[in-house]
């Protein structure tokens, strides 16, 4: 047997149509066209390819484009300043702040200042805790994306087995609460998890299962269940190609459907961080919630 490939680029295209039309009625009906704010601290070869590929996606959509790169050496202060410039910028409709942040930089602190209605990531105290409440209103990008492949597949979360590998709160904890809305009996594992020796064990079970660590074949193809949902955010680099977290050859042969990487999950995220950016701007003209 071998797995259907979850084709993340071709739904991504897909909605890229939507949200272009969409666009283009915002545009017409309020004369101007959303703009994304994509803000990154210092210099990251990763955070640039991704910049890079936000600027091309919302070219292809018609949302409007502004790079914001600040110096590796800015105080808390300084950042906490431009965040607050960026919100009152009434042409400007979402921020993504990039990670890794230096040192000197509180993360969370900063959070606290992006506005919630600008919030296109989904990482503010108040869009986080939104999906804790059962309802998505500006959710992480990543978190949607593979919720997004899941319910690509058809399959019927109710009940089913679903383990996710990976607590961040960009994408572990988001997808947990997003699979536990649709009754999935979920698990998630993580460092502690490993080093008990439980891995396996958990994977092994898993009828969806979720992966974002960022080691490369961490999860050992013959682990899949038979006819399992394997969503693989992991993104790294060996040897000059990217890979994910799972062992792909072997895991395809034993999955019912997986993504690959790349080409899984990280097209689908760019493209839902243009969604939220449309979301995010009609909240802002409309109230509506
Ligand atoms: P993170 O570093 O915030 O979290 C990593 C998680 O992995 C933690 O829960 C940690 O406990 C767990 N972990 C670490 N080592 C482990 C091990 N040996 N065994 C089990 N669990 C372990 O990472 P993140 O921001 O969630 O990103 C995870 C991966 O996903 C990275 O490779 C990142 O590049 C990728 N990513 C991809 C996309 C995309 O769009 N495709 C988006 C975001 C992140």
């Amino acid at each position: 047997m071998s797995a259907k490939i979850l084709d993340g680029r071709e739904i991504a295209l897909k909605l890229g149509a939507q949200i272009k039309k969409k666009v283009a009625q915002l545009k017409k009906q309020y004369g101007e066209p959303p703009r994304l704010a994509s803000i990154f601290i210092g210099e990251n070869p990763a955070t640039k390819l991704y910049i890079a590929s936000q600027q091309k996606v919302a070219d292809g959509v018609g949302i409007e484009f502004q790079s914001c790169q600040f110096p590796n050496d800015i105080s808390q202060k300084e950042v906490v300043e431009r965040v607050d410039r960026l919100n009152r910028d009434s042409q400007v409709t979402g921020l993504i702040l990039h990670f890794p942040l230096p040192d000197q930089i509180n993360r969370s602190e900063i959070l606290r200042h992006v506005n919630p209605l600008k919030d296109v990531d989904g990482l503010t105290p108040e869009n986080a805790g939104q999906i804790l409440l059962g309802r998505v209103r500006i959710g992480s990008c990543t978190a949607q994306a593979v919720m997004e492949l899941i319910h690509a597949t058809g399959v019927d979360l109710r009940g089913k087995e679903a383990v996710i590998v990976g607590h961040s709160e960009l994408v572990g904890k988001p997808v947990g609460l997003m699979l536990l809305e649709h009754l999935a009996t979920v698990t998630t594992c993580h460092i502690a998890t490993n080093e008990r020796g439980y891995l396996a064990d958990h994977v092994k079970r898993a009828e969806v299962l979720v992966v974002a660590v960022g080691k490369p074949g961490l999860i050992q193809g013959d682990w899949i269940r038979p006819g399992a949902v394997v969503i693989d955010v992991g993104i790294s680099r060996v040897n000059g190609r990217v890979v994910g977290d799972v062992e792909y050859e072997k895991a395809v042969q034993r999955a019912g459907y997986i993504t690959p990487v790349p080409g899984g999950v990280g097209p689908l995220t760019v493209m839902m961080l243009m969604r939220n950016v449309v979301k995010a701007y009609k909240f802002q003209r409309t109230a509506e919630d």
